[in-house]
């Protein structure tokens, strides 16, 4: 059983602390965010929980109080507004990840660095130069919460169980994210082969509304209330336990490539083997031409959002 620290505990990092102390997958929570009072509210609230939950020692700490923590869980930052897009976020957010990657370097020991903060591929790239970590411990949640959505409208469509769906959402955790169709399966059958079974025969129409849904959906979360919390800290609870538990899980997270993909010195979201040692491979997929064209696409835009936030 673990630590781990959460930098930033805003409505994203408090979930996440939360949704950990109920798993019962780790033995200590750090929570350090500039607003010193709103993260020692949270401890304190979470830890009058503990009658009710597994054993797990919650404080509000410095970056000091991170060390020994087996995965730092980075949520600090400015929140997208609505009608902002994740890449106007950048800029703030550069500014905010650069200064936290200095000031947690000296605490970091063996732990992993997941990134959550907003345009997560950038930060996780700034993160991961900033902290001097080798590649595989620096990771972003990327793509993984995309996925799901995206698992959970073809679920709903074709009436099954989410987790009987697998689909994948790469690319960028953004509007130029890619929906590999190609790969998409429902319990090991092709969803073209499942779809000759159904009498609804709506994958064409579908198709469209569904990327859209997944695309927007956290504009009409943040519309609705204000921020996207719960989903993406279930995302980050399922990356917690391939870490801690060493599971060598397949998930879609944002990581450097190094020639995969035919992409160069970025991060971006590709299924990766994920597991003790933080990413321990990323797995080349066979993508159709459309697919690979479109996150080559997706990679140029991040590298556009990357050059000016170093320009
Ligand atoms: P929030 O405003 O509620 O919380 C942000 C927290 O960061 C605040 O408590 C603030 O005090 C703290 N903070 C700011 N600068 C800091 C610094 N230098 N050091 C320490 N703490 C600092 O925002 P939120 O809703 O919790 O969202 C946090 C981030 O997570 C945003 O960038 C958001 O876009 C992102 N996010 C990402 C995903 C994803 O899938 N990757 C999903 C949801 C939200």
């Amino acid at each position: 059983m673990a630590k781990v620290s959460i930098i930033g505990a805003g409505d994203v990092g408090a979930t996440i602390a939360y949704t950990l102390q109920l798993a019962g997958l780790v033995t200590e929570i750090v929570l350090v965010d500039l607003d010193q009072k709103r993260a020692k509210g949270h401890a304190m609230d979470m830890s009058h929980g503990l009658f009710f939950t597994p054993p797990v020692r919650i404080s509000a700490g410095e970056y000091g109080d991170c060390e020994g923590s087996e995965l730092i869980i980075i949520t600090a930052g400015a929140r997208q507004r609505p009608g902002e897009s994740r890449r106007e976020l950048t800029a703030r957010n550069a500014k905010i990840c650069r200064e936290i990657a200095t000031l947690i370097r000296p605490h970091i020991g063996k732990a992993k660095l997941l990134v959550i903060t907003n345009p997560v591929d950038v930060m996780t790239y700034v993160i991961l130069r900033e902290s001097g970590l080798p590649p595989g411990r620096v990771f972003g949640s990327g793509t993984l919460l995309d996925s799901a959505r995206f698992r959970y409208e073809l679920s709903q469509r074709c009436e099954v169980d989410p987790r009987s769906v697998h689909a994948y959402v790469v690319g960028e955790h953004g509007e130029s994210e890619v929906f590999l169709w190609s790969r998409v399966n429902i319990g090991g059958v092709p969803l073209e082969t499942f779809c000759e079974g159904c009498p609804k025969k709506c994958l064409s129409e579908e198709r469209p509304r569904i990327e859209e849904a997944v695309r927007r959906s956290a504009y009409h979360i943040i519309e609705a209330k204000g921020y996207t919390n719960f989903g993406v800290s279930l995302a980050v609870l399922r990356i917690a336990e391939a870490v801690l538990r060493g599971e060598g899980s397949v998930l879609t997270v944002s990581a450097l490539m190094q020639g995969e993909y035919g992409v160069e010195d970025l991060c971006l979201s590709a299924p990766c083997v994920v597991g003790g040692g933080g990413i321990e491979r990323i797995v080349e997929m066979p993508l159709s031409e459309e697919e690979k064209e479109a996150l080559l696409r997706s990679a140029q835009i991040i590298r556009s959002s990357l050059e000016s936030t170093f320009s």
